[in-house]
């Protein structure tokens, strides 16, 4: 397989190898799902600590065929190379002009395709009114519902490359896609289309995840059992059609009290886990309704939100992390502060606990519309608490073991996909220091350069 390089704004040509030389430091996250203490530890190469750019220690990362081969001092990887038959003259340099490298950030939630936008909440919002009322009203959800239904596959699949292209500008190279916004079978397949050959184009990698149980249909809302009778609906008819087509990895259910009882969420992800579709979980957003306790013990990938888990829903979520495949508990704060709420998910609590964390943009068009996962960093930060080392580990290998991807994204290993950007900025800590700005100058996603700025 030969890969086209774009190298200074030219062509290179086809080349099999990329050898990445001036960087200040390469976080690799290498190395696997991080918690507790670990999740400050980025996994770095320092070029200040090994005597500058100069320096034959100074970090390098190599790829070879779209795949990491190589990250660590120039002098050890070039001298692997040579000896693994891969002659480095042959590699295409790319110059890091001093910033930054990590992984391709990893978006593990996102409600990536609807139609229509929300705006006019904001001043209800700001008039006092809250998500469920507004949800009430037959706003909210529902009216991206309605938006969504008429929409034409062709204008579903030119929003999610707008999107998906933002996404990428900022430094993001996979993503997980909700569907959650047809609520009826031929919508939710639709969707579910839609993200996947969103991904086969790519450049960035999609994961599709089935959100059917995400509000109750306005056909079903005048019953008296309208939400039971479209559990049901969820299990019997969407569940099985889901499955039939293949696309999905995973199954949602938003489980908050109003919306779906933590026994119903039980019940769908206990009938889609044979189907292949393996549970993850909206739990406990906006206060405590069983939905990390549920999340544990059904050893779901994530447990979403987690705006108000109870201290049971927390102590659930620490007996899981010590298990072979921890719960991670994946926060979404942009949310919140869009919400204008001022209780936040309590991050420092999970960390100290030893559960993994990850963190998402909830991009969608209500609750959270930025595709710019750097600001979710930030907010991270600021009002979660995360330093700037937990919050890149959350969205890197954290975000990629939370939808299954973590042997593959996530961080710069051999074997790995070489994906990765190069930072304007020199160092971990002023990722989240310059809230929204372009800091991304170069993406790479799978040996190839898909963006790069001057
Ligand atoms: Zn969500």
């Amino acid at each position: 397989m030969n890969l086209r390089v774009i190298e200074g704004g030219r062509d290179a040509g086809s080349v099999s190898g990329l050898l990445v030389t001036g960087a200040s430091a390469i976080a690799s996250l290498a190395g696997g799902l991080r918690r507790g203490a670990a999740q400050d530890d980025v996994g770095l190469f320092d070029a200040a600590v090994v005597g500058g750019l100069g320096s034959p220690d100074a970090p390098v990362l190599a790829c070879w065929e779209g795949r990491v081969v190589g990250v660590g001092p120039r002098a050890t990887v070039e001298a692997a190379l040579e000896a693994a038959g891969l002659p480095v003259a042959r590699f295409a340099r790319i110059d890091a002009r001093g910033g930054l490298v990590t992984p391709g950030l990893v978006d593990p939630h996102t409600h990536l395709l609807f139609a229509g936008t929300r705006e006019a909440e904001l001043r209800a919002r700001q008039r006092g009114a809250s998500y469920l009322e507004i949800l009430e009203a037959g706003g909210g959800i529902l009216s991206t519902v309605a938006a969504t239904r008429a929409a034409s596959d062709d204008e579903l699949l030119d929003h999610g490359r707008r999107w998906l292209d933002e996404m990428l500008d900022h430094g993001t190279t996979t993503v997980e896609a909700k569907s959650g916004y047809g609520l009826d079978l031929p919508t939710e397949l639709r969707l579910l289309e839609v993200a996947h050959r969103l991904g086969s184009e790519g450049p960035v990698d999609v994961v599709p995840t089935f959100l059917g149980a995400h509000a109750v249909p306005a056909e079903f809302r005048d019953r008296p059992d309208g939400t039971e009778a479209y559990v049901r609906h969820v299990i019997g008819v969407q569940l099985p059609g889901v499955a039939a087509q293949g696309r999905a990895r995973f199954c949602d259910v938003f489980c908050e009290t109003g919306v779906f009882s933590a026994e119903q969420s039980r019940r769908i992800l206990e009938a889609a886990r044979p189907l292949g579709l393996e549970p993850r979980l909206h739990a406990d957003e906006l206060a405590p309704s069983g939905g990390a306790e549920l999340a544990a013990e059904l050893r779901a990938w994530s447990a979403d939100h987690l705006g108000a888990p109870s201290d049971a829903g927390i102590d659930a979520l620490a007996a899981a992390a010590e298990g072979e495949r921890p719960v991670v508990a994946t926060l979404l704060p942009t949310t919140t502060w869009f919400l204008m709420k001022d209780v936040h998910a309590p991050a420092r609590r999970l960390i100290e606990r030893g559960v993994p964390v990850a963190l998402g943009t909830d991009f969608n068009p209500g609750t959270s519309p930025t595709p710019v996962l750097p600001l979710v960093l930030t907010l991270a930060v600021l009002q979660l608490g995360l330093t700037p080392g937990e919050a890149l580990t959350a969205a890197t290998v954290n975000a990629a073991h939370a939808i299954g991807l973590g042997d593959e994204v996530g961080s710069l290993e051999p074997g790995h996909a070489a994906d990765f950007v190069i930072w304007r900025v020199p160092n971990v800590d002023q990722l989240p220091y310059w809230p929204a700005a372009d800091l991304a100058r170069i993406v790479v996603k799978r040996g190839v350069v898909v963006r790069e700025r001057t």
